[in-house]
């Protein structure tokens, strides 16, 4: 599933080819890519010249001139990106904006979980206020982050992982944060001392940084994370990087959890 590096490696290319770009058409191949919305509601966006294409957590945001923005979630298997030619899209792509010049913005989603709303700008923020501070804002400061992990009873890899006090984490890089900063995901996020707390806040914005170039490079399709090295993500039973035991698997509301049970005590 893309993360926040993923979605942001998208974003970044798509600011690059499709900002200044005039929409001449709009197509809903699979009606539950936009439901709610009907899928004609798209075509509101005809006409338009695309003046942004932004981040906000795990959500894509691509806005147009005349207060109308698009609200994209990538999901399991989404990908956002511009083709040269519409008729050259691939049989996955849910929908399309084609531009005045041929070239053609596609959401490709093999498995149709993702989703692609039209708003104004002020259904935009209703939509968002939900998600929680992003990361690599400034909005997160060392403060806010260990005030809400005080408030947190949950272990601290779900707390990470919880959309609204945080957002954009998921299951590898929480996992990565929590490898570099020593701590074991099980503990309760509220009881960490605020040294610890405060090295995990240095160790989230540090992995997220440094997976962004690594995502530009490699992210061609979700659950491609080719060239990516991680300390402990899908490494159960291989040697830790640092002691050289071997990463332990625990399962977590559901989903696995890697960690080095000499690196990151109990
Ligand atoms: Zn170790």
């Amino acid at each position: 599933m893309p993360e926040l590096p993923e979605v942001e490696a998208v974003v970044r290319k798509l600011r690059q080819e499709a900002v200044g770009a005039v929409i001449s058409g709009a197509v809903v191949f699979r009606p539950r890519t936009t439901y709610p919305q009907p899928p004609d509601k798209l075509e509101e966006v005809v006409g338009r010249t695309i003046r942004a294409v932004e981040r906000r957590g795990k959500n894509i945001v691509v806005s147009f001139d005349a207060d109308l923005a698009l609200r994209i979630h990538l999901r399991m298997t989404g990908n956002l990106y511009v083709i040269p030619d519409a008729s050259l899209r691939r049989h996955t792509v849910r929908a399309l904006l084609t531009f005045e010049d041929r070239r053609a913005m596609v959401f490709d989603d093999p498995r149709v979980l993702g989703t692609m709303h039209v708003h104004s700008a002020e259904e935009l923020e209703e939509k968002l206020a939900c998600v929680g501070v992003d990361p690599l804002s400034r909005a997160f400061t060392r403060q806010r982050f260990v005030e809400a992990a005080r408030a947190s009873r949950r272990p601290v890899k779900l707390f990470l992982m919880d959309q609204s006090p945080i957002c954009g984490l998921g299951n590898i890089y929480a996992a990565e944060a929590l490898f570099r900063a020593r701590i074991h995901p099980g503990k309760p996020a509220g009881k960490l001392r605020a040294a610890k707390l405060a090295d995990l806040h240095a160790a989230i914005r540090k992995v997220l940084r440094e997976a962004i170039p690594a995502a530009i490079r490699s992210y061609r399709t979700p659950g491609d994370h080719a060239g990516v090295e991680y300390f402990v993500y899908a490494r159960m039973g291989e040697p830790c990087r640092v002691c050289d035991r071997n990463i332990r698997r625990i399962a977590q509301a559901g989903r696995s959890t890697y960690f080095c049970p000499h690196c990151q005590r109990a």
